[in-house]
């Protein structure tokens, strides 16, 4: 069988928003139809309401009105149409470092700085491994204003 047993099922998404609706029929594809809260829909039903791949309600207006009139006349707004995990704001989806992290790992950036300018200092040649040690907080200071010039 190649039928998801999700798509057996309402999305509790398409249930709250059918619970909304007037005169809500089932079609035989799985979908509603139903009277359009959006204009005198006095010949009946204008409404088709299914469920889309991402589990997002769609609905169209045989007469013409669109989602955003659609969803305004019963009280919702075309987000409220995408499943609530889908449209949750995460912050914490990309790690940014905060300015307390950034200064931290510049403390140790510029400490390795000190050293390998305090070895110089003394007359001795910096080692092959000290040098990349060096760059490498360069480029990490470097990545550090770049990331602090985001949050200006
Ligand atoms: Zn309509």
């Amino acid at each position: 069988m190649n039928f998801s047993t999700k798509k057996l099922h309402d999305s509790d998404n398409l249930n709250e928003i059918t619970s909304r609706l007037k005169g809500v029929v089932k079609r035989s594809n799985g979908g509603y139809l139903a009277f359009c809260p959006s204009h005198n829909d006095q010949k009946g039903r204008s409404l088709a309401v299914s469920l889309g791949r991402q589990d997002q309600v769609l609905m169209h207006c045989f007469a013409g009105c669109s989602v955003h009139e659609i969803t305004q006349a019963i009280g919702l707004n075309p987000a409220d149409l995408f499943p609530r995990t889908e449209c949750k704001y995460e912050p914490q989806a990309r790690s940014y470092f905060n300015d307390w992290q950034i200064i931290h790992a510049l403390q140790r950036d510029a400490l390795i700085v000190l050293i390998a300018a305090r070895t110089m200092l003394t007359g001795k040649a910096l080692p092959e491994e000290d040098v990349s040690c060096l760059s490498n907080a360069v480029i990490r200071i470097n990545d550090a204003a770049s990331y602090s010039r985001r949050f200006q």
